[in-house]
């Protein structure tokens, strides 16, 4: 990863007085990195030394009052270019500079007073889809984003560290800025995960059944798992959220297990229309029993949607399971456009993919750049209406994941 940094930070004697704003601590910091190094105020032409300046009225000014506006622009668009040819996500800016200073600059007067303010060059950066940090918040941000080098119950850390009060909000990973990324699956009625074999489907869906079981008892969320090939989600096998007590892994029990969806939804339906209610919401919020949300975890779903009338059965629990909770998690490796049309897969609000194995597959998707995804966790959602973002999964350990089923196995479930 490449961070960008202001030079006087670095002990580079850039500042205007020919001085430097060395910081050994930053420097430790960012031995690991690659860092690019840029003095915007240099970059724009202006000599060292010089006469200080400072932004009044979204001019700059010198303290001899001179206006220097085009020469910090100047200099802002240089570093622009500099952090576009670098893939910059991140750049450590020193803080109050008229050109570097984030949320806080000098106001003007030249009396050292703060105000509230970006410079010119942190401002053109974070416009351009750049995280700004500063000597002193660094280290925070980072600690943060250091979730990822640290394996041990992650997807737990995930769970805590925001949007505790929103049971359906799970966390998906890390986006390219280092920042968490949640997506709110209430709305949500499916989700498309596919990629080439090895690349972080399955990972995905551990992360995803993990957070749901951190998050809610399992009288608020059940789960049915189908799992062709018996290697995945075998392990959740007897925990009290799944509806029979076991993955299947079977075709035919898979499409029984289908069919008894079906029926839930079918019956649900049916009661809200009676009772006028408009959504699992309303229903809960008048009902003694309440419904859980249920979520149909299918992996290698190539396998089942070869079966008979799978496709219908798939689609009618996509197209009406929003408003009475039933939620379809479809990750396949394969190809599917033997099986399903593309409407199919326009049926899922969101589509992740991970690496794939062909350009063929990113057409099919309709995802562009998801054979470039480093096929090591990288990915891409991209939305029903069109918006997408990068972001990595976690890495969700067998320990972590052993752990809270220890603590969720009920031996009294009976298989349906
Ligand atoms: Fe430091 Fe930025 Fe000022 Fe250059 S422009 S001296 S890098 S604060």
């Amino acid at each position: 990863m490449k961070i960008m940094v202001s030079a006087c930070l670095l002990g580079d004697n850039v500042k205007y007085d020919g001085s430097n704003n060395y910081n050994q601590e930053l420097i430790d910091f960012l031995k690991p990195y690659e860092v690019i190094k840029v003095c915007p105020e240099c970059l724009g032409g202006l000599t060292i030394p010089r006469i200080p300046s400072e932004i009044l009225h979204n001019k700059v000014i010198n303290e001899a009052g001179t206006e220097v506006t085009n020469e910090f622009m100047e200099g802002a668009l240089k570093t622009l270019e500099i952090a576009k040819e670098n893939d910059i996500k991140v750049a450590i800016l020193k803080r109050n500079s008229p050109s570097c200073g984030f949320n806080a600059i000098y106001d003007g007067t030249f009396t050292h007073t703060i105000t509230k303010g970006n410079g010119i060059t942190a401002q053109l950066l974070s416009e351009n889809g750049i995280k700004i940090l500063n000597e002193d918040n660094y280290k925070e941000y980072f600690k943060r984003r250091g979730i990822i080098e640290d394996n041990s119950f992650i997807i737990k850390k995930l769970c805590e560290l925001k949007y505790t009060n929103k049971k359906l909000t799970l966390p998906l990973g890390w986006k390219e800025d280092g920042e968490p990324f949640y997506r709110d699956f209430k709305n949500v009625p499916g989700l498309f995960i596919t990629g080439a074999t090895g690349t972080g489907k399955s990972i995905l869906i551990d992360d995803l059944i993990v957070s749901l079981m951190y998050k809610n008892t399992s009288d608020e969320v059940k789960f049915i798992m189908l799992d062709p090939k018996k290697i995945e989600l075998g392990e959740y096998d007897g925990i009290k959220y799944l509806l029979s007590g076991k993955s299947h892994s079977t075709l035919k029990k898979g499409y029984d297990m289908l069919i008894f969806l079906l029926k839930i939804l079918e019956s649900r339906i049916n009661t809200l229309n009676k009772n006028n209610y408009r959504n699992i919401d309303e229903y809960n919020k008048n009902m003694e029993e309440k419904w859980p949300h249920i979520f149909l975890f299918i992996d290698e779903g190539a396998r089942i949607i070869k079966m008979a009338d799978t496709y219908l059965v798939l689609s009618k629990l996509l197209d009406h399971g929003l408003n009475v909770g039933v939620h379809v998690v479809f990750a396949t490796n394969s190809y599917l456009k033997d099986y399903a049309t593309s409407k199919f897969i326009d049926k899922f609000k969101y589509r992740i993919t991970f690496d794939l194995a062909t350009t063929e597959q990113e057409d099919y998707l309709n995802i562009e750049n998801a054979s470039v995804l480093n096929g090591c966790g990288e990915a891409i959602i991209k939305n029903s209406q069109g918006e997408k973002y990068r972001f990595h999964a976690p890495l969700v350990t067998d320990e972590e994941i052993n752990d809270i089923v220890a603590k969720n196995i009920d031996t009294t479930i009976e298989e349906i």
